[in-house]
């Protein structure tokens, strides 16, 4: 799918909220720039969290309260150098079925993510749109 905008991805992530299959895992693709924090952003939004959301790239994880009282955890890792380090942290995320895992830069964790995650690769066209795709 083509998103011509800033908006069109807000408005992606959002819309991706209230698909049918239940939110668990999402995993974002995506070089620097690409728009996955974007994407998250909606979806958050979507999710009814009012709160902004920012990159977690330095504090690798941030968790947000949905008005359900379930929860979002938001990973970057970017800049993680010991996937071991984060081991017990996401697997508490996967296997809490009240929690919702975004993860940008999964590269170094990926041997640690279920199987039946959704993943979401984000790439830039020479235009500056970005092209989609749900794998
Ligand atoms: P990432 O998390 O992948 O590094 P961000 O979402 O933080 O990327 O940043 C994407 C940047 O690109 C934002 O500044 C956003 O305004 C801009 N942008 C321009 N066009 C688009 C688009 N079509 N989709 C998403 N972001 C876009
Ligand atoms: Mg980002």
């Amino acid at each position: 799918m083509k998103i011509t905008s800033e908006q069109e991805m807000l408005n992606f992530g959002k819309d991706f909220a209230n698909r049918q299959d239940p939110l668990s895992i999402i995993e974002l693709i995506g070089d620097v720039g690409a728009g996955k924090t974007t994407f998250v952003r909606g979806l958050a939004k979507g999710l009814g969290i009012k709160e902004n959301i920012t990159s977690p790239s330095f504090t690798i994880s941030k968790t947000y309260v949905l008005p359900n009282g379930k929860t979002l955890t938001h990973y970057d890792f970017y800049r993680l150098n010991d996937p071991g380090i984060m081991q017990g942290d996401l697997t508490e995320s996967f296997q809490n079925p009240n929690n919702i895992t975004v993860i940008e830069w999964a590269d170094s964790v990926e041997n640690l993510l279920p199987k039946n995650r959704t993943r979401i690769s984000i790439k830039y066209n020479d235009d500056d749109s970005r092209e989609v795709t749900v794998l």
